[in-house]
């Protein structure tokens, strides 16, 4: 998934990465040509302080402008509690990454309205809302810069302690510190290279940096290997405590985590509840849960991990 910024601006706003998959001299390209999709309002409405991160989505429909007649979204509505950690799964193109794009005000809804902390979002300042929200993509663009320096974009003033201190809670510290640069080390094709689990560390490394109330979370599809999984996994875990969370679900683990699923089907919520409700209720939820985690009927009594 892709999250289209519509502007440059935007992308360095939310440090909204860009996709290794397709090409990212290809996006950067396209967020050039693009017009920008939302006007900041002349007099925006103040975001509530402190901020309490609670998301709203009433009757929501959408339709890229590139193809007007899809409807990609055809009224969505959920709403999501301070701290509250939910899930959105479903099939490929359900709408999962555009109900990102909508919060992040890539793009404006056709109908109904979106609200964050009770502010309707076309009403606020762009870059205030943005301010509010952590972006960990699931193809991690990493810069050809120090390793310290990749850390410190998701809030470009901390100090280089406030950048260890994250590092170390997103488990990066370690195999940071055995480089032979540190910190100080330079990533890409002079450098070092980094490892799939150890650029999605960087990423939540960034997050916690970033230390905002709202976590939209795109979990990668591609496996790691069995350790790096585990440092990921953990690292999510603390990056998630204390802040409101929505993640595109792709891992057991991550769903069991999570106070609440709901399910996509054709930019609709068709199904909402637990893991265990939704798997007793034997609907797609079920029957998606029993081809991606790949585990049979058991899968109502599976325990969390221990590293969890
Ligand atoms: P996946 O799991 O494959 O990432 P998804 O559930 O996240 O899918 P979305 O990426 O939200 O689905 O896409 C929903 C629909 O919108 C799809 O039909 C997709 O082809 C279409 N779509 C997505 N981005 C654009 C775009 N920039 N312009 C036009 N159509 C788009």
């Amino acid at each position: 998934a892709v999250f289209a910024a519509s502007s440059l601006s935007q992308l360095s706003e939310v440090w909204s990465e860009l996709s290794q998959a397709s090409g990212a001299a290809e996006r950067i390209a396209e967020i050039f040509d693009e017009q920008p999709a939302v006007k900041p309002p002349a007099h925006p409405l103040p975001l509530p302080e402190p901020p309490r991160g609670e998301v709203g989505f009433v009757a929501v429909r959408f339709a890229y402008p590139a193809s007007p007649d899809v409807k990609v979204l055809d009224g969505v509505t959920f709403t999501i509690k301070p701290g509250e950690k939910v899930a959105i799964v479903g099939p490929s193109g359900a709408g999962k990454s555009t109900i990102f794009s909508l919060l992040l005000r890539f793009y404006d809804p056709a109908g109904g309205v979106i609200r964050f902390d009770g502010v309707p979002i076309n009403e606020a300042d762009p870059k205030a809302l943005r301010s509010r929200i952590a972006l960990v993509p699931q193809d991690v663009v990493v810069f050809g810069m120090s390793v310290a320096d990749n850390i410190r974009y998701g809030r470009p003033e901390a100090t280089d302690a406030e950048v260890m201190e994250a590092a170390k809670l997103a488990f990066a510290d370690e195999f940071i510190t055995r480089m032979p640069g540190g910190y100080g080390s330079l990533i890409g094709e002079r450098g070092v290279t980094l490892s799939g689990g150890q650029r999605q560390r960087i990423a939540i490394a960034r997050a916690i940096l970033r230390d905002a109330p709202l976590l939209l979370l795109d979990e990668a599809t591609s496996a790691l290997d069995a350790e790096s999984e585990t440092m990921v996994q953990r690292a999510l875990s603390r990056l998630m405590e204390g802040r409101t969370t929505l993640v595109i679900a792709h891992r057991l683990a991550t769903v069991l985590t999570c106070d609440r699923i709901l399910v996509m089907d054709e930019g609709r919520v068709v199904e909402e509840g637990t893991h265990a409700s939704l798997v007793a209720a034997g609907g797609l939820y079920a029957r998606l849960a029993d081809l991606q985690f790949n585990q049979g009927p058991a899968l109502a009594q599976v325990s969390l991990p221990a590293a969890l």
